[in-house]
């Protein structure tokens, strides 16, 4: 598959079919759309194959892990492809645990991030026997150290740094890093919380960790990061840390959405990272979710309708933000095309069927001529996609299809009616006070 796919769209591409209709890898949308119906994602697996083979061997020669954030995409085939290229996984939940289990991970290869973990997730995770806990607060720290005690097993923890830095995001729920966001622990809190880790009986401090932002297209934000980690990290063994053996450099590596996006650079990124490992004398741990899974995937929708209002041309499809939040919640970019462009067409909006004037994919676009019936892919949908779908309007969730090479599967089933409803009941079962 060549250069071009490390920039983006390339797994999706015309012409496997002989007809210029859009496919991925060597498989027509349209013979998808017709096996599992729409609207569906479609995910290329050699495109996760060649983005982990790339950023390996950008990291090659580095002492360090690559922990998949779940997050980003926790369909169970997906964990199990990265698995088997030699991931490990970040989590930030018990049922983020329960799906790295389920796909074949061990509790060392997992590595468990978040700002707001309960003790039940503790437990579960130290029964695991996590690789480590990216410890946000104080209060989580002794909570940490109180259930390793009950449970009598030992928490390996690092520091979540909040490094201070200013971050440029695309929209500011995606910045992470900076002072005042709710998550790390404050800059200037770490040395005294580390002394504090050092101390507690069943706990043992092994790493210090940022996560600076998401959808980084420029290294500064990583440069700053390091810089201040680094320092901190002196700080951190005049407070007498023993086990330090992890800097662990989060995620949000940056990847193209519209064509012509800047894209992080991952040589510079990975001298970076060379740089801070020989500073620091740690291995390293990275945390990317979206690089890898963004644009491995499509959403696959069919249009419903057009129609003509206010001077608006609207293309509405059977996808919306019940499928694919992130235009609505971020404001967020998702190239559209036809899968089989007629001739003709203008600037369209497109718009879901969803209850909500915030129910779009794309404003002001030109996708290619479609009529009722056609089929249309939203581009990047890999990330943050699937995962961020609800039932809103009492929507089916859409199935999840893995194509490679010349075959496909299913490998998440369309939710039924029945999947609707399986949790409720029309008769309460009434308790008194
Ligand atoms: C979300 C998240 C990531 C992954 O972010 P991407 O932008 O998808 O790379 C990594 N680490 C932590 C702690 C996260 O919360």
């Amino acid at each position: 598959m060549g250069e071009s796919v490390l920039t983006g769209a390339a797994p999706f591409a015309r012409g496997a079919n002989g007809d210029g209709a859009l496919a991925c890898e060597g498989v027509p949308l349209a013979r998808i759309a017709d096996a599992v119906g729409t609207p569906a994602f479609v995910y290329s697996v050699n495109f996760l194959r060649e983005r982990f083979a790339t950023l390996s061997s950008a990291l090659a020669g580095i002492p360090h892990r690559v922990h998949y954030s779940v997050k980003a995409n926790d369909n169970l085939a997906v964990l199990a492809t990265l698995r088997e290229l030699g991931a490990g996984v970040d989590i930030v939940s018990a049922g983020e645990l329960h799906r790295a289990l389920r796909a074949g991970f061990t509790g060392r290869d997992i590595v468990f991030s978040g700002v707001g973990k309960t003790a039940e997730e503790i437990r579960l995770a130290l029964e695991a026997d996590v690789h480590f806990f990216n410890v946000e607060s104080d209060g989580e720290l002794e909570l940490i150290a109180a259930v390793a005690s009950a449970e009598g097993r030992e928490a390996r923890v690092a520091l979540r740094v909040n490094p201070e830095v200013d971050v440029e995001t695309l929209h500011h729920y995606t910045r992470t890093g900076s002072r005042g966001d709710k998550f790390g622990v404050p800059y200037d809190e770490v040395p005294a919380l580390a002394a504090r880790a050092v101390e507690l009986p069943r706990v043992r401090l092994v790493g210090l960790d940022m996560h600076v932002g998401s959808q980084l297209t420029s290294l500064a934000p990583f440069e700053r990061g390091v810089e201040r980690m680094l320092d901190l990290l002196e700080r951190v063994r005049a407070a007498g840390a023993p086990d330090l053996g992890w800097l662990d450099l989060g995620g949000g590596l940056g990847v193209p959405y519209a064509p012509g996006d800047a894209e992080l650079d991952l040589e510079a990124f990975a001298a970076l990272a060379r740089s801070a490992a020989e500073r620091s004398g740690l291995d390293l741990v990275i945390e990317p979710g979206r690089f890898l899974v963004a644009n491995a995937g499509v959403l696959l929708t069919r249009v419903l309708y057009r129609k003509r209002s206010g001077g608006t041309d609207f293309v509405i499809t059977d996808a919306g933000m019940t499928e694919l939040m992130r235009p609505s919640h971020y404001q967020a970019y998702h190239r559209v095309e036809a899968v089989a462009p007629r001739d003709g067409g203008g600037r369209v909006d497109v718009v879901g069927p969803v209850c909500e004037s915030g129910d779009f994919l794309a404003h002001g676009r030109e996708i290619g001529e479609v009529e009722p019936g056609d089929l249309v892919a939203v581009h990047s949908a890999g990330a943050y996609g699937y995962v961020m779908s609800s039932n809103y309007n009492a929507r089916r969730r859409p199935p999840e299809v893995l194509v490679d090479g010349e075959r496909f599967a299913v490998v998440t089933r369309r939710e039924t009616f029945d999947d609707l409803t399986r949790l409720e009941t029309t008769e309460p079962r009434w308790e008194d006070r």
